[in-house]
Parts: structure tokens; sequence; C-alpha cells
């Protein structure tokens, strides 16, 4: 099979991801990017857009997460079974790293929805037996290896990505740019728009930025500073070789080192960040560039239980494709959901207990955190004061989930997971407190779905967006989080969950008087409001449960994302836009 079923002569939208969650059983992601990457090929496909998506091959994913017996994480690799799932595409093309020549090929899997949409994805891989040993491993391990290693993953996707499209004849309306790792495509288009010197009689003029500029779409996805890909010129002059020249590349991403992120600005004719706070805070990270914002969505679909799918589709239906129509929530009855709100909550706790041994009740308050574990996300603010913590749990009892991977290399991400599970330790009895093992795709769906209340405790402004809150809310899940992200748009107090701390607007407060409010609103709200109407007032408990469903699910979807994307970025044209900034 060498051809791809693509709608005719029509011309793509053509998106680029490092990392791509399609289900389960293709472990080629680590987390939140993967997972919206997932989610706009999954609503490209219902909406039926002509779409492609590249990413890496990824054969030994990122890894499986065990515990030894004193909590530490322990990395187990692993590796899927290509074959069973993907089907192998003819064209080979090449890529130079190193000075040498290396083949690279592509699996696709259609991703196809009810509504007759198909989205193919491509998956790069290098493992031939023409390459080396060395370069057969460029697409083993998702976000392994050291800077160079990345690099030349990079080089596989940005420039092999845009070859094989090539290669296989596809037109390309718009290369998205999914986070900084697929910038390299922008030098390849440079090469290829290059005009002819006789033409144009100046060297500048060869390289036609604004043509470039008029294919790319970049999506910026942190405002964490070591989020964004960098690298030494050295070793780009090393592996990547001069595709332009150094005083050109040097000039669109950067001076002292190559910033990924500086090559998809300069580059690209509409950038965004991935919630309207996050692209404020991208501006001034990157001061001169027009970045604007295009707010995450989850898929609603993939992200709601089965049980809450019968019920929209008995109260709402048409809610998958027309995922406005959730607004109408209020048509549930409230035992109606109640019921399936426990039968969720139920098959967690079963879960629970055959992954970790640990017992839960379903009358008891349960709260939910999950996600990368790392220093930002900060999954360890509730237990800043244990003592004050067991006090909170006299007007009604508590129980916590927690799951969550940390990144190999990030050690204080580690050292998380082992006070929390020290923590488990000692509030047995009084709080119990469980830590599920290798957070992935379908512990996921079940724990958004089972818990009552979504905690998130992110420093801001470090969450761009954050997505597994929105996942909660289809659900009827409420949101308990720091206001930051996608969460500054999305809580009313007290009517679609809850607030933990000052608005980021309030600029006044020092770092250490924002974490003193930060946790004391944690522990009050607790104590004062949430456990009070979860036991108390359960009727007030289940309006909230639709607000979130009405009000939070109903926008925070990937179809409206999708719909944004198409609107503001895919149909945009860049006539002659800002210049390129001089940021290095
Ligand atoms: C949704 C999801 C994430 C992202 O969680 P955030 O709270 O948005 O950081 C990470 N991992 C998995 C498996 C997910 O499903």
């Amino acid at each position: 099979m060498d051809t791809l079923p693509m709608p005719g002569q029509e011309q793509v939208i053509a998106y680029f991801s490092m990392e791509i969650a399609l289900f389960e059983d293709i472990p080629t992601y680590s987390g939140g990017l993967g997972i919206l990457a997932g989610d706009t090929v999954r609503s490209a496909a219902d909406l039926s857009m002509p779409f492609v998506a590249v990413t890496l091959l990824s054969r030994k994913g990122y890894f499986r997460q065990e515990f030894s017996p004193s909590g530490d994480q322990v990395e187990k690799s692993t590796r899927w079974d290509v074959e069973q799932f993907l089907k192998p595409l003819s064209p080979h093309i090449s890529v130079t790293i190193s000075g040498k020549k290396v083949l690279v090929r592509s699996w696709y899997y259609l991703w196809k929805s009810i509504t007759g949409g198909v989205v193919p994805i491509l998956f790069l891989d290098t493992d031939f037996p023409d390459n080396d040993p060395e370069e057969r491993k460029i697409t083993d391990v998702l976000y392994g290896g050291d800077r160079e290693y990345r690099l030349k993953q990079e080089i596989v996707l940005g420039i092999g990505g845009a070859r094989i499209l090539d290669a296989l004849g596809l037109r390309v309306r718009k290369y998205h740019i999914n986070e900084g790792h697929a910038a390299f495509l922008t030098l390849e288009l440079l090469n290829k728009l290059k005009r002819p010197l006789e033409e144009v009689w100046d060297e500048k003029k060869v390289w036609d930025t604004t043509a470039v500029k008029n294919l790319c779409v970049f999506t910026t996805h942190t405002p964490v500073e070591a989020g964004h890909d960098k690298f030494s010129h050295d070793l780009v002059r090393h592996v990547l070789g001069e595709p332009v020249p150094f005083s050109l590349l040097q000039e669109l991403g950067g001076r002292e080192y190559l910033n990924m992120t500086l090559l998809a600005l300069n580059l690209s004719g509409y950038v965004n960040g991935v919630a309207k706070r996050h692209s404020e805070v991208s501006r001034t990270m990157f001061p001169g560039y027009a970045i604007q914002a295009v707010t995450n969505g989850v898929h609603s679909f993939t992200w709601t239980s089965q049980s809450f799918r019968d019920l929209y589709d008995r109260y709402i239906p048409g809610w998958a494709h027309e995922t406005e129509l959730l607004t109408r929530a209020g048509a549930i009855p409230d035992e109606t959901l109640w019921e399936a709100h426990q039968r969720e909550k139920r098959a967690l706790l079963a879960m629970i207990f055959e992954k970790t041994g640990c017992t839960m009740s379903e009358d008891i308050l349960t709260i939910g955190f999950a996600r990368r574990m790392t220093a930002y996300k900060r999954p360890h603010l509730l237990f800043t004061d244990l003592e004050r913590l067991k006090k909170v749990t006299r007007k009604g009892k508590l129980q916590v989930v927690y799951g969550g991977k940390a990144h190999p290399q990030d050690h204080e991400g580690k050292r998380l997971i082992r006070e929390i599970q020290g923590h488990a330790h000692t509030l047995r009895g009084e709080i119990n407190i469980a830590y599920i093992p290798d957070y992935a795709f379908d512990i996921a769906h079940r724990l958004v779905a089972g818990v009552d209340v979504w905690l998130n405790t992110p420093q801001i402004p470090m969450e761009a967006s954050g997505t597994s809150g929105m996942k909660a809310a289809h659900n009827g899940v409420l949101n308990f989080s720091v206001l930051d992200g996608w969460w500054l748009e999305g809580c009313m107090e007290g009517l679609t969950g809850w607030s933990i701390g000052p608005s980021p607007l309030k600029e006044d407060r020092i770092p250490s008087e924002r974490l003193r409010e930060e946790i004391d609103d944690l522990y009050n709200k607790l104590e004062y409001i949430i456990i009070p109407t979860y036991y108390e007032q359960i009727d007030w408990w289940i309006k909230l449960m639709k607000n979130s469903i009405g009000t939070v699910a109903s926008y925070f979807n990937s179809h409206r994302m999708m719909k944004r994307y198409i609107t503001d970025a895919y149909l945009h044209q860049t006539f002659l836009s800002y210049p390129a900034g001089n940021h290095s």
C-alpha cells in the first residue's frame, strides 16, 4: 500500500507533533501534549477536515512506570507491536544527519470517524537495515537520550516529515507546528521555496521567508523556560549541517544557541498560545510577536465515560458532534445523573483496589490528582500542613487518588512521587491515599470520571492550559484549581467549581504571600465549602455537576478548538506581517 486515501486534490492541513496519543496500545506519547494531538486528530476526522498528522514512530514508546517497595519510580522499557496497528508506506526519503544520509520511511494509521471523516497519521521510522545501528535507534524512544539524540529526532520529524509528504504527493495548505520540536520543517520549506539568484539579484532575497510564513502555523505550549528546546550552534552545525546559511539560521533562531521556539515564531504567519493567559505570558517572553490564543479543548466523545455517554445520548442527542448542545445538561434528572456518577466511581474504586490494594468507599468524597509529576505542578501542595489537613476532615472524610509519571531525568519529579507515597503511608486510616502506577490513556479515562473533585495546583503562570480538568467536567466532576491556564476562563467561583488562591492578575503578591494564600484557600474551601456541600447539600452538588457539563464541557472541547483553528489559523493569510524579531 503506498497511496493514502486522501480526499482528491484537496489541500491538506499537515499537523506535526513529536507525540500523538491515539489509544492505549500505541504508547507514542508522554502526557498532555500527546493527548491534545490525539484529540486534535479525532476532532479533525469528525469534522471531515482534509488533515494529515505526522509524528515519530517511537518504537519503544516512553516508559512503563512501576514502584519499588520504598515508593521509588522504576522505569521499565517497553516495545509495541508496530505491525499489528500500522501499515507501511513505500516512499522512502533521506535526511542528512552528521554528514550522512539517513533513510526515513513511514507507517500509517487511518483514524476513521463515524461521520465518514478520515485522518491518516504518519509515523516516521529510521529502523532500516541500510542505516547504521546508531541511526536505526533515532526513532526508538520518545524524549530519550541526550541533546544530540533529540536533535536527530527533530531533524527526522521536521525535515523528514516534510519530505515524506512531498514524496506522497500531498499538497499542503498549512503546516501546523505543534510545539517547537517540529520547527526544522521551516528550513525545509525555506529551501524548497528558494528563488534563483539570477532572478532576484540579491543573496538575501533568495530566502523567501514570507512564503514560508504563509504556509506555517505555530502553537507554543509552555511558559516554562526549560520547556523550549535549545541546541548549541556547534552541535547544530555538526549534526544538521547548513541547510540554510549559518547567518540566516542565527537571525531566525537565535545568536547564542538555536531556540526552536524562536525559529518557529520567526517563520510562522500565525502563532498561538493554548489559553488566553498563556498567550499573554508568551508575549512577554517573546516581545514583538503577535501571539494569539486558541484555548485547548478535549475530544468530548473520547473523554466522556460510558455511563455519561448513555446519559447524554438519552437527554442530549447529538451532543458528541454538536458539543454546544451540552449546554442542555439541566435537562438530565438529578437521580439519573447521580446514579451514572456513582457507577463510574465504583468502577474507579475497583480499579484502584486491583492496581494498588487500597480499599476506598463510594460514600467518601474522593479527590483526584493525576498528570506529569514535575515541580511546577506541585502535587504535594495538599500535604503542606498535615495537621491542618487532618482538621479539614473533621466535618467529613476524604480520600485521594494520585497518578502520574516523572520524566526519567526529572529528579525533583521523582522525589515528589516518593513524598506523596510517604504521606499515603503516614495518613493511612485517617485519609486513604492511593497512587496508581503507570498513568496513561485508559487510567486517565477512568480517573477523570470516577472521582468527585479534580484537583490542580500548578504554580502560576506555568500551566499553559492543562486539559485534564476539561475531561473531568465532561463527566460532571467538579474542578478545584489554581487560577492558571484554561481554568482562568472556565472558573465561575462556586458555580462551575472553585479556585485556589488569588487571581494571577493580582500582581502585588510576593511569591511567599501568594503561596500562603493558596494553601489557606485550599484547606479553607475544602473544610468550609466543598466537604459540607458534598455531605449536606447533595442537591446543590448535583446542580454544580450540571454546570460543569453545561458551561465547562460545552466550551472546552476540541471541536470548538478545531473550528477556531480553521477560522483563525488555517484560513489565515499573512500579507506582510510583523518584522522578524531580533530576539536572541
Ligand atoms: C489529559 C492527560 C494529561 C494532561 O493532564 P494535565 O492535568 O492537563 O497536565 C496527561 N497525561 C494523560 C495520560 C492524560 O490523559
